[in-house]
């Protein structure tokens, strides 16, 4: 097993915060720097899906089978070519899934057990899931080591942590104990306003050194690109956005990966 393969799940009980724009973008600036990257897309409106250039409605394998259990991980890999990455795509058959599973046995490890087989084959592996506390949640917060929290630092961020917060302490009581917080990065930012400076101080108050020194700005070649099939390095990789996610995937690759401190923890999460 590749120990050096980190499994990353992109995660806020938000939606809009970034998440996907993030999965993407990450992805595609990590792969920049030469580490072998998979996407794995486990939410129904499939935008990391059609963000990385793959057409939603025509691919055979994705994520809905990989927990279905109709298929091999191994087949349902696919290549972005505009992002430089591997890819398992989803579309809105997965929003059935909850259906389908309920009769399986250990149904939130489907996606963990499916990874285990090919995780030494990657640097990274992200995952983009979906906002709503669900079994696909879960298998993403099972399959994860840790976990990167998009927000947008506006009042209504604060009130979202703490459901998110209880979500990370439960699934750490029970389907993943180690699961650890990668880090919180801000996205959509913008400096010039009061109360985002104030949100901002609260939350790295809150979370200390596991915020990101990296700030994602509001910009507008991030939005635009998806409609090309492109992460914004492939698009506009001057844009103010495209580098600062290569600077947030610099600062990811530069983590030492020490365990999380339990204290730390303990104390974020209390
Ligand atoms: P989520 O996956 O959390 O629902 P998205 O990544 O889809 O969020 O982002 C929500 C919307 O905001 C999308 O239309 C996206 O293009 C846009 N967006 C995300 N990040 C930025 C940014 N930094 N600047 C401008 N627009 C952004
Ligand atoms: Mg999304």
């Amino acid at each position: 097993m590749n120990m050096a393969c980190e499994i990353i799940a992109v995660c806020n009980q938000k939606g809009g915060v970034g998440k996907t724009t993030t999965a993407v973008n990450l992805a595609a600036s990590l792969a920049y720097r030469n580490r072998k990257v998979l996407l794995i897309d486990l939410d129904a409106q499939g935008n990391a899906t059609t963000g990385s250039g793959i057409d939603k409605n025509a691919f055979e394998w994705g994520t809905y089978h990989i927990l279905t259990g109709e298929t091999d991980i191994k087949n349902t890999i696919l290549h972005s070519e505009t992002g430089h990455y591997d890819i398992i795509a989803s579309n809105r058959d997965l929003t059935g899934i909850e259906v389908q599973l309920i009769h399986k046995p250990a149904r939130e490890m489907c996606l963990k057990t499916a990874l285990a087989e090919i995780r030494e084959n990657y640097d990274y592996v992200l995952i983009d899931c979906p906002p709503t506390l669900s079994l696909l949640l879960l298998n993403g917060l099972a399959a994860a080591d840790s976990i990167l929290i998009p927000m947008v630092c506006e009042y209504y961020a604060l009130e979202g942590i703490s459901d998110l917060l209880a979500t990370i302490r439960k699934v750490r009581q029970t389907i993943n104990p180690k699961l650890d917080i990668l880090g919180v990065v801000f996205t959509m930012f913008t400096t010039q306003n009061k109360l985002s400076q104030d949100v901002s101080s609260q939350l790295r108050n809150h979370f200390e050194q596991r915020v990101f020194r990296t700030t994602i700005p509001r910009n507008v070649r991030l939005a635009e690109a998806p409609s090309f099939g492109m992460p914004a390095l492939a698009y506009d990789d001057k844009a103010k956005g495209t580098q600062a996610y290569l600077d947030l995937a610099d600062e990811i690759m530069g983590f030492k990966r020490a365990t999380s401190s339990a204290s730390y923890l303990k104390k974020v999460l209390m």
